[in-house]
């Protein structure tokens, strides 16, 4: 039976090591809860980190901790103190969370914690793949883990691989500086479907995919060597039930039945009639806006100071990352501006801050949300904030009141809230006020709208949904493209080359025979090629015809003293093995003089950007252009000419990043035709990559074999994945 395989990190397990005695206690968060179902459905597994050291664990007690999570269907990864320090603490923590919250000047570029990086992750693979089975689906959870999926699917290429990223994908302005991005963006591609929070970190993410490994996107869509990668966004929720139950329970309480914390927050509650309580709970994270928010209060207790002894701020911190220097920093920061605050404006019966500086369990966390007139939440950068959302599933009245930083994930789901710029001091002071002073009816009318969604779209539905999304991946693709040209129907080829009499193999150049480059001059053949092309050439009853929209000029320069047949400019010229060249058209390029003009100020306001000139067309190259740009370009471009060109026998190519106008009574279609109509050939192969070789693919008779290079919408029975491929089937035709 088929399963799915949950990775991340951490184990949803505590492991605790007391006295060479194991405990294992499973976690409750938010993670864990949306992922039961799909860790449950079959015999899934999930695979992690479980906490403890190589050096804690001797060979029996690593088999210890291998049979205690197995019983929780998890698998253990082990990791040395080492890896921690430079894959956890080092890259992922030092590396990837600041850049990607756009704290470059807290990121550290080593190349140590990188090593490490990849050394893990590869852990994390060779554990995944021992697991593995076919038709089993894979779930790789968050930036500690982005180089996971391709490793993954080079060793297991049909496995249905999801990413899911927790946190933000920043900007391609941002992402540009870290050193080993394409790696990383290669990494994350070996994935089906990639899944972020919003749509923003979706967009950024396709941007760098386009300007940095320049591949080709279409919607959400990335065409990816001969795989489509489908990229979403799946805002993640919580388990709203848990919360709201749990809230509701609460209220029953009586009064003997509250827990300490509850107490004292009554107390504060009943001292005064319109006092006000005020909550922020996050990790001490410099993510999370905290000393912003403290400043902000102060500005708040300053300009409004009728507020003063009436209202409260609960800060529950929690401890994290304390072996990191900025969080280290954050500490003390914290420590001295909740100190300031506290012994500028506090009086004999009233501290205007609270401020705790641990972890919680979870009642006492209901015990705050439920007191909590309002909730202030203030991240400077925050992928998602489930916080918002507990906070708003516990007010079972429907009331109180949520101030939200318009950099949180969540702000885009929760439009109901108070939204803030968590940098704006008066802004966020004027909100506290608008919260502290808001109508209840105001108060039940947002909240209502923020609820129905909070339990509609909960943590579970969240993962099913990334489920659904990505089963569907197993049909993109299928009904745009042909079929691979696989090793079988290979076989099936070669056999037929071998029994036919008279056979024909038309070679498409740029795209098919070699790689794209920044200029198209610096593409000629390698001697690998042309040596490949001499033994083709040389197969007894076998005509070997380039064909190429290259002008003849060029051809002649690099394969003059060959006795190859070319056919250049789209079909104008044809050079029969020794022969000289012969023009199959004759065609006017008095046109050229009005479209030259045009091109050249689409070339003067697109950087990166050129034209070639040939005999009898023109070519307007994009490929190191701004990729987005030049998509606007190209529709301004192809709008422009459509209207030009209608009566003038012109047509427009759109080639593989170059837009070419040419005469449309050429075409490598017409030119492939006259070679059929002088020799009745019994085998035909023909390769092309781009738009122009459609002709091609349409000339030829049924029963040929005609082959599109890469993984686009096509005429062609068969498809492969790269020039490389290309190469090393064309070699295939010479063996025996
Ligand atoms: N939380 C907790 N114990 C605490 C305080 C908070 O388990 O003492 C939980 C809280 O309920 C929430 C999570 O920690 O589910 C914080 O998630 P969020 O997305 O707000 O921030 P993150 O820490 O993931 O950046």
């Amino acid at each position: 039976m088929s399963k799915t395989i949950i990775v991340s990190n951490r184990l949803p397990l505590q492991v605790q090591l007391n006295n060479n005695d194991l405990e294992i206690t499973p976690s409750v968060g938010g993670l864990a809860t949306g992922m039961k179902s799909v860790h449950k459905d079959g015999d899934g597994i999930w695979i992690g980190w479980s906490g403890l050291t190589e050096e804690e664990l001797d060979a029996s007690l690593e088999k210890k901790v291998d049979a205690a999570v197995a019983k929780e269907n998890c698998a253990a990864v082990n990791l040395s103190q080492n890896d921690i320090d430079n894959f956890y603490y080092g890259f992922s923590n030092r590396t990837l969370w600041p850049l990607f919250h756009y704290f470059m000047e807290y990121t550290e570029f080593e190349k140590d914690f990188w090593e490490s990086y990849k050394r893990v992750n590869q852990k994390f693979a060779d554990v995944v793949i021992e697991h593995l089975e076919d038709g089993d689906k894979v779930w790789v959870h968050d930036y500690q883990l982005l180089l996971l999926p391709q490793l993954i699917k080079e060793k297991k290429p049909d496995t249905s691989i999801g990413f899911f990223l927790h946190i933000p994908f920043p900007s391609y302005e941002i992402f540009r500086t870290f050193p080993w991005r394409e790696e990383l963006l290669t990494g994350m591609l070996g994935a089906d479907l990639l899944g972020f929070h919003t749509y923003d970190y979706e967009r950024h993410f396709l941007s760098s995919i386009k300007r940095i490994l320049r591949l080709d996107v279409k919607f959400n869509e990335i065409i990816y060597h001969d795989r489509i990668v489908k990229v979403d966004s799946f805002p993640m929720g919580i388990d709203y039930d848990k919360f709201h139950n749990a809230a509701k329970q609460h209220t029953e309480l009586n009064s003997k039945d509250r827990s300490e914390l509850q107490q004292r927050l009554d107390d504060h509650i009943q001292s005064s009639e319109d006092t006000k309580l005020i909550l922020s709970i996050d990790r001490l994270d410099y993510t999370k806006g905290i000393p912003n928010r403290i400043r902000a209060f102060e500005y708040f207790l300053n300009k409004y100071p009728q507020f003063k002894e009436k209202v409260r701020l609960i800060m529950l911190s929690v401890p994290s990352r304390s072996n990191v220097p900025q969080y280290q920093l954050l500490k003390k920061e914290t420590d001295e501006l909740v100190g300031r605050v506290n012994g500028k404006f506090a009086t004999v019966s009233w501290t205007p801050i609270w401020y705790f500086y641990r972890s919680m369990p979870f009642d006492n966390l209901i015990d705050l949300y439920t007191s909590a007139d309002v909730a202030l939440i203030t991240p400077v950068r925050d992928g998602m904030n489930l916080v918002a959302k507990e906070y708003v599933a516990t007010r079972t009245n429907k009331d109180g009141v949520l101030i939200l930083s318009e950099m949180a994930g969540a702000s885009k789901e929760m439009n109901e809230a108070l939204i803030i710029n968590p940098n704006n001091f008066e802004g966020i002071a004027d909100a506290i006020k608008q919260a502290l002073e808001m109508p209840k009816e105001e108060q039940v009318s947002r909240n209502t709208i923020l609820q129905k969604r909070l339990e509609r779209y909960s943590v579970e539905k969240w993962a099913m949904e990334f489920m659904k999304s990505l089963d569907a991946t197993k049909n993109l693709g299928q009904v745009i493209v042909s079929k691979k040209l696989d090793n079988s129907i290979q076989q099936e080829m070669f056999s037929e080359f071998k029994q036919a009499k008279n056979k024909l193999i038309l070679l498409d150049y740029d795209g098919t025979l070699s790689g794209f480059q920044d200029n198209p001059q610096n593409a000629s053949p390698d001697a690998e090629l042309l040596k490949l092309l001499d033994n083709i050439n040389d197969l007894p009853n076998t005509d070997m015809v380039i064909i190429s929209g290259r002008d003849k000029e060029t051809f002649e320069k690099w394969f003059g003293l060959k006795d190859y047949s070319l056919i250049t400019d789209h079909g104008v010229w044809l050079k029969k093995n020794d022969r000289k060249w012969e023009a199959l058209e004759r065609i006017k390029t008095e046109w050229m003089e009005n479209i030259r003009p045009i091109l050249e100020t689409f070339v003067d306001r697109t950087p990166g950007t050129f034209i070639e000139e040939k005999k009898y067309s023109l070519a307007w190259h994009y490929r190191k252009a701004d990729p987005e740009l030049a998509q606007i370009r190209t529709i301004e471009l192809n709008t422009v000419l459509t209207s030009l060109i209608s009566n003038n026998d012109l047509s427009v190519l759109k080639g593989n990043k170059v837009i070419e106008i040419k005469s449309s009574s050429v075409n490598k279609g017409r030119a492939a035709s006259r070679l059929l109509s002088a020799k009745d050939y019994d085998f035909i192969f023909t390769i092309g990559d781009d738009w122009t070789d459609e002709y091609m693919f349409e000339e030829v008779p049924e029963g040929s074999y005609t082959v599109k290079v890469g993984f686009k919408k096509t005429k062609a029975k068969y498809y492969v994945k790269d020039t490389k491929e290309v190469r090393n089937i064309l070699s295939k035709f010479t063996e025996n």
